[in-house]
């Protein structure tokens, strides 16, 4: 009988991050971001806290679902999310 190793607990979401709510920028998106979102700009819809005022709505822009918590990208600080995809942002421009 074989013995199944556990599953990898699943990466989470850092509390007051938000990184990759301000790092990216995101296409038009309606109607929450009719215009977009520059990069290196807090959206919007990002609490002083860094929570999503769209969180679980279906307004919120399917760009954010798809963005999902990642030991590459989110690493072990705000500032090192904020560098990696600022990094990011700069090698996919158009
Ligand atoms: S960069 Fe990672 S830890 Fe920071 S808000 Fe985004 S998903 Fe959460
Ligand atoms: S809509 Fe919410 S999840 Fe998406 S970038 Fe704005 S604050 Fe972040």
């Amino acid at each position: 009988m074989s013995e199944r190793s556990p599953e990898p607990a699943a990466f989470e979401c850092r509390p007051a991050c938000g990184a990759c709510c301000v790092a990216p920028s995101i296409a038009p998106t309606f109607p929450a971001l009719p215009e977009g979102k520059p990069p290196g700009v807090p959206c919007p819809h990002l609490t002083r806290d860094f929570r999503c005022t769209l969180w679980g709505r279906p307004e919120r822009p399917s760009f954010c679902g798809s963005l999902k918590p990642d030991p590459e990208m989110c690493g072990d600080s705000r500032e090192y999310a904020l560098s990696w995809l600022s990094d990011l942002e700069e090698k996919t421009r158009p």
